[in-house]
């Protein structure tokens, strides 16, 4: 079966056929075939694209990305432990909110949707404020798009002996980074993100001697992240309760097409090229991305609506969608913004198809274009 259209979205996202064609097959949860050579396998790989260094593990954990955040906020942290939030959007937000869930104590630095954190407060955060145990933090904040300077975040995290948390849903595959080399205790991610899997189930790469003590910790017997890893450990590959059995292999696969395409470096490359002529192109029709370009990642890329009275974002998108491709809404509060992502099975000719698809789409188009005024809002 073949996509009516392509999916500009930060995932679920656009995969390939063959991906889509590798769930095509039932399998049995108990069965080694599932367990030992599709489960424990993709659990190796993803520490392998994870980190060079030695003691990681990774857990799988049915369920949205969200959900294995909870699992790991519920699971690494005690009752009387505190934890610092970096929050420039909606994901940083949520983490927050998980946290208010479980009633741990919550410090936040936010610097706003379009603003990168300032290192000066967290290290006068860290500093004084003892109670500190965890730090958590978004690597592509995906509400933007933009990138969080995790290298030095992390650097600072651990100069103060703190436990790091990081969401990497949106990067993790698609942007080079070694967690070990940053001192990353727990790192998040999804399968419908850059790795170009389906829906179904997230993973946590975790530091073995950052799991061992959450033993006992969970507040939820479906999220205990610790407990779902002694599972999958003593039973080789085994979930503790019903597996996304098709969403795995169709991963497992995804894994593959990953090694196949030269591995993280050059899906990142790809991303990029991707990114940066999405928004040359975008320049080119008028049209000004939210943040100004040294916070942009190569994920996706958010741009101000044109200033006119015509424009409506739901129009917009359905001249897009007849012409083959689906993009975002805007996810910022203070802004009228619309997303475009380029991650998943999308190519530099998808890219110039779509600039064409865009410019027939600017059915409002009169002398007022986003351009200039948007131009100066975003300097
Ligand atoms: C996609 C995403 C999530 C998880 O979202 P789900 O809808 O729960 O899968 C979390 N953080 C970031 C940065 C994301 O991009």
């Amino acid at each position: 079966m073949k996509n009516d259209y392509l999916l500009l979205t930060p995932g679920p996202l656009s995969t390939s056929a063959t991906v889509r064609q590798a769930m095509l097959k039932d399998w049995c949860t108990w069965d080694d075939e599932y367990n030992v050579d599709i489960v424990q396998v993709i659990r190796q790989k993803l520490v392998e694209l994870a980190t060079h260094h030695a003691g990681y593990t990774s857990v799988l954990m049915q369920g949205s990305g969200t959900t294995s955040v909870e699992a790991t906020i519920g699971s690494a942290m005690g009752a009387s432990d505190k934890l610092l939030v970096i929050d420039n959007g909606a994901y940083g937000a949520r983490i927050k909110q998980i946290a208010d869930y479980y009633r741990i104590d919550c410090v936040v630095v936010a610097p706003g949707e379009t603003e990168k954190p300032n290192l000066t407060e967290i290290e006068a955060l860290l500093a004084n404020d003892l109670a500190i145990t965890h730090v958590a933090m978004v690597h592509c904040e995906t509400t933007t798009g933009m990138l969080n300077p995790i290298e030095a975040i992390a650097k600072l995290a651990k100069s103060y002996g703190k436990v790091v948390i990081l969401d990497a849903m949106s990067s993790f595959g698609g942007i080079t980074m070694d967690i070990g080399e940053l001192g990353i205790d727990f790192m998040i991610s999804s399968a419908n993100k850059c790795i170009q899997g389906v829906p179904g189930f997230a993973f946590v790469i975790a530091k073995k001697s950052a799991l061992m003590p959450c033993q006992g910790r969970a507040r939820s017997l479906s999220l205990d992240l610790f407990d779902q890893w002694q599972c999958m450990e003593q039973q080789h590959g085994k979930w503790r309760f019903t597996s996304p059995t098709h969403t795995v292999r169709a991963f497992y696969q995804a894994l593959l097409e990953l090694e196949q395409e030269g591995g993280i470096a050059a899906r990142h490359k790809r991303y990029e090229t991707n990114q940066k002529r999405l928004v040359d192109g975008m320049r080119a029709l008028g049209f000004a991305p939210l943040l100004a370009e040294d916070k942009h990642s190569p994920i996706i890329t958010s741009f101000y609506s044109p200033i006119s009275e015509q424009f409506q974002f739901k129009t917009f998108y359905n001249a897009l969608k007849q012409q083959g491709f689906v993009i975002y809404p805007g996810k910022v509060s203070h802004a009228d913004c619309f997303r475009i992502g380029n991650i998943g099975e999308v190519y530099l000719d998808d890219i110039e198809r779509l600039l064409i698809a865009i410019e027939n789409a600017m059915y409002w188009r009169a002398p007022s274009l986003a351009g200039a005024a948007c131009t100066a809002a975003s300097a």
